[in-house]
């Protein structure tokens, strides 16, 4: 993309109505506009983030056997009205149409996919059966104060899964946490697996946690095990001893990015939602749901990459892999040769697929474009400029030294630097 072309939503401040670091830095970086409390618009280079995001999250679903579906955001009040959830969630949003009908917007989707997949499912061998969708959730949160973390407008990975016994459920659960595991640090995230409950019930749901001072959620991890539980249900202090291991307790800040709970049948009740075994008898479906916040992840990564001058994308998400800054001095033409230059780089290195930002705008001071350049936080900067005569000076985001090399070297420093 030739950043001419590119409008700039960046600003020289942050924004002095948020919060959170990640708001304030996604918005002065120009990801992102806040449109209200909790909803935010994704411009051109915040979608590319989001969409790296989604393909990684739709690749490991893909390989996890479930199939990509989309349902609608607006929903009959009779399919609340049959969990209960209509009145007992306190988040859900109520849309009244003109014949004064009731609907609600979709928080998560339980009630609509139910009788979806009723439509599919009659014997035993229709199952196992894994659908997710990706798409906006709408949720009344009562304090959306931590940017892209809380959004009452966000966007959600949700797979549900349907079985035909508990055993089947366990198992495709063991392997959805797998997914789960594999799609975070694919992200470039270390995130703890969390018990979400206490007791007998904690095998049955988990939460992915991603440790961050901003996060609104508290958990106690151990210093040497895996054991990490959420703060509603540990009251643990720092410095108690594992109950695992006996090491001492860690408390920290954590932000929830996975979710994943065994349903069983508390949403193929409601529905009637069975099965014929393969003895003829009917028998109720189990069921598992698995959700991602895909917005929130994009919060959480800028929260956890970036430094006093800006972001710093993980390769994986970034919106682009290299950026090119073509910094002008006061001889015309040598400033023409240049850009000739980079536009040739520009061309070979999109050519071999890389994703490339090339700063080819004119009367922009070299300060501007390299702070410029920071915020926004691509993994590799290439710079031509009249210090770098024949080459160009390569460095990756978060090194501040860097290298001369020739033009045909770009390419190499990219593979062994990633
Ligand atoms: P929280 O405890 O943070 O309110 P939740 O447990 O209610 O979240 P789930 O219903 O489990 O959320 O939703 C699945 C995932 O969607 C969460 O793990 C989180 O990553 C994301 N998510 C939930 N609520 C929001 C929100 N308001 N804004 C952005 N992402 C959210
Ligand atoms: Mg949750």
């Amino acid at each position: 993309m030739l950043q001419s072309q590119l409008p700039s939503f960046a600003r020289k401040e942050f924004p002095k109505d948020e919060e959170s670091y990640n708001a304030q830095v996604l918005i002065r970086a120009g990801f992102v506009e806040k449109v209200m409390a909790g909803v935010y618009a994704f411009l051109p280079l915040g979608l590319r983030v989001l969409k790296n995001i989604e393909r990684v999250v739709r690749e490991e679903m893909n390989a996890l056997g479930a199939h990509e579906i989309l349902m609608p955001v607006l929903g009959p009040k009779d399919q609340w009205q049959k969990t209960g959830r209509w009145d007992s969630l306190d988040v859900l949003f109520k849309v009244i149409a003109r014949d004064k009908k009731e609907y609600a917007l979709g928080p998560t989707h339980e009630e609509i996919v139910v009788p979806i997949g009723q439509k599919a499912i009659f014997s035993y061998r229709d199952l196992p059966l894994g659908l997710y969708q990706i798409q906006n959730k709408f949720r009344d949160e009562p304090r959306a104060k931590s940017g892209l973390l809380r959004g009452r407008e966000f966007l959600m990975k949700d797979l549900y899964s349907f079985h035909a016994n508990i055993a089947d459920l366990e198992s495709y659960y063991e392997r959805a946490l797998q997914a789960y595991k594999t799609i975070f640090t694919r992200l470039g995230l270390s995130a703890l697996q969390v018990e979400a409950s206490g007791g007998s019930f904690s095998k049955y749901s988990h939460e992915f946690q991603v440790l961050t001072p901003n996060g609104e959620d508290s958990i106690v991890h151990c210093s040497s095990c895996s054991f990490a539980q959420n703060r509603e249900i540990n009251e643990s202090k720092a410095g108690d001893l594992c109950p695992q291991c006996n090491s001492p307790l860690l408390v920290s800040a954590g932000s929830e990015v996975g979710n994943v709970f065994q349903l069983k049948t508390k949403y193929s009740q409601p529905f009637g939602l069975s099965y014929v075994d393969e003895k003829g008898e009917q028998q109720e479906v189990q069921m598992g749901c698995y959700g991602i916040g895909i917005s929130r992840l994009m919060g959480v990564i800028a929260e956890v990459y970036h430094d006093d001058k800006g972001l710093r994308w993980p390769i994986a998400v970034a919106p682009f892999q290299i950026h090119i800054l073509v910094l002008e001095g006061q001889d015309e033409s040598a400033n023409q040769e240049r850009l000739s230059k980079a536009q040739s780089l520009y061309t070979t290195l999109r050519a071999k697929g890389i994703e490339v930002l090339l700063d080819d705008r004119k009367n922009i001071s070299a300060g501007q474009k390299l702070t410029e350049s920071d915020l926004m936080g691509m993994p590799f900067r290439v710079v031509l400029s009249q210090k770098t005569g024949d080459q160009v000076e390569m460095k990756r985001r978060t090194e501040s030294q860097a290298e001369l090399i020739d033009f045909s070297d770009v390419e190499r420093y990219l593979d062994t630097h990633k």
